[in-house]
């Protein structure tokens, strides 16, 4: 008789299995404001079921997560020390609320900075040249938000735990245009209007159709 086995891709489907997460405007996040505006609009006005297999990949990048504080926090590296980790933010606007958690803050010994560490997992870490703006938007709003205008994103390989690191210097002017795309998709949240097809618009941009769950309302320009 075959030995009966489980199914452990099921059960951890069903480990991770979690309700959507109902967005209102007004309450907005920086990991999604440097996707396209539309996108993000579609998000708040047409929620869609989390794909399971989405909470998989979020799953490996939370337990990667954890790893790379257990090496900033180990006793065997001299030259950072963590001082805080996966900890809340929020930044009030006229109207709206801004809210997140950031990865990591360390304190580089050699400089005797702090310094905000933004982690992101990566396929390959070999095709990472430069640090994705969407990552750098959050990464802004981060050192905007604490006062720490020292930033990195730290990319880490999902087979092989190489990593590469991108510092970023605090800019105020892009912390407000990054400001100013909340403003803006708050009033067209609000207002019940279609934001333009950005991604669509912009070369730098476009591969994010390619991926967009939305894209078929985005081609009929449905609200
Ligand atoms: S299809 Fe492209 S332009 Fe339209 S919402 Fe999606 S990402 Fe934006």
């Amino acid at each position: 008789m075959a030995l009966h086995v489980f199914d452990f891709d099921q059960m951890v489907s069903r480990f991770l299995v979690r309700e959507t997460r109902l967005k209102t405007a007004g309450r907005y996040y920086p990991s999604e404001i440097g996707n396209c505006l539309r996108k993000v609009w579609y998000s708040y006005k047409h929620p869609l079921e989390v794909d399971p297999e989405k909470l998989k990949i979020f799953e490996v990048g939370n337990i990667l997560h954890g790893f790379v504080v257990e090496v900033l926090k180990s006793e065997k590296n001299k030259e950072v020390e963590l001082l805080k980790s996966e900890f809340p933010l929020r930044i009030e606007a006229q109207g709206f609320v801004v809210s997140g958690r950031v990865d990591d803050l360390v304190l580089v010994k050699e400089s005797g900075k702090s310094m905000v560490v933004e982690v992101k997992s990566t396929k390959s870490v070999d095709y990472v040249q430069k640090a994705d703006p969407k990552h750098l938007m959050q990464l802004q709003l981060y050192m905007h938000a604490t006062g720490i205008h020292n930033g990195v994103v730290l990319y880490i390989d999902k087979t092989d735990l190489r990593s590469k690191v991108f510092p970023e210097e605090y800019s105020p002017e892009k912390a407000k245009e990054i400001m100013q795309r909340f403003a803006e998709l708050h009033k067209l949240l609000s207002a019940g209007l279609l934001p333009l097809p950005e991604a669509k618009k912009s070369a730098d941009m476009q591969w994010m159709c390619r991926y967009c769950e939305y894209a078929e309302k985005c081609d009929k320009n449905e609200g």
